[in-house]
């Protein structure tokens, strides 16, 4: 039972995550997107026609929208024009290849960006967090800026920097990496993190933190030669100044 005030921290928490609605015909496209999405961190709803896509599109639930453009009941650009009629969700487009011109339709009609299929997913899960930091994403939190040293987040662009250059994290790097800016010069238990970055609900692998740090040493510690987060033996971490 939580009490109260843990109850609306959820609540905020719970704000936070990014959820990406998926609306793709193709069974093992969308399954694929899927798995690939929740790895990265997303929450994940989906949709199988353009009709229940629209829906779901508009439900405020979602903070993002793959959205296939070959579909059953309503195809992808009827779904994105009526979608824009009272929403600026942002769209990615999935295209097959060869429609060029599909992709002008789409990018006029108010998509952020398009896909053409087959593509690599990594680049999929690029465009989704360029999007997103063009948008602003879904973050709302009063504290957008947040940084030590030459490091500095701005939390609603979805951006981070160090001494001005950017460093590209994945959506879950970005989260740890959040919580320690947040509660900087404090040690955060692992516990905490694992709440925190994956969710009370994580199943997954215990040490999935202490990967998530080794990712984050490797693009800033190792890149600028610095040590700014902190070990802190058998509790937890810490980032802080050298
Ligand atoms: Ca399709």
């Amino acid at each position: 039972m939580l009490n109260s005030q843990s109850f609306v921290h959820f609540l905020k928490e719970e704000e936070m995550a990014v959820t990406v609605l998926i609306v793709e015909d193709e069974e093992k496209i969308g399954r694929f997107l899927e798995l690939e999405l929740l790895h990265e961190g997303y929450e994940v709803m989906k949709a199988v026609n353009g009709r229940d896509g629209l829906e779901k599109a508009q439900s405020g639930k979602a903070d993002l929208v793959v959205l296939d453009v070959m579909l059953p009941e309503l195809n992808g650009f009827e779904v994105l024009r009526r979608l824009r009629k009272n929403s600026d969700i942002p769209v990615i487009m999935l295209t097959a290849r060869d429609e060029v011109m599909d992709k002008v339709a789409g990018l006029d009609g108010g998509a952020d960006d398009y896909m053409t299929k087959p593509f690599a997913i990594e680049e999929l899960l690029a465009r989704i967090r360029l999007v997103l930091k063009k948008r602003g994403g879904a973050v709302n939190a009063d504290k957008n800026q947040l940084g030590i040293g030459k490091l500095c987040m701005d939390v609603q662009r979805y951006e981070v920097l160090y001494d001005g250059k950017q460093v590209e994290l994945t959506h879950r790097e970005f989260e740890l990496l959040r919580v320690l800016l947040e509660n900087k010069n404090i040690v955060v238990s692992r516990d905490t993190l694992l709440e925190k970055v994956c969710g009370y609900d994580y199943m997954g692998e215990t040490n999935i933190i202490d990967v998530y740090v080794r990712y984050l040493r490797s693009k800033i510690d190792d890149v600028y030669q610095v040590k700014i987060i902190q070990t802190v033996r058998g509790v937890g971490y810490c980032i802080k100044e050298e």
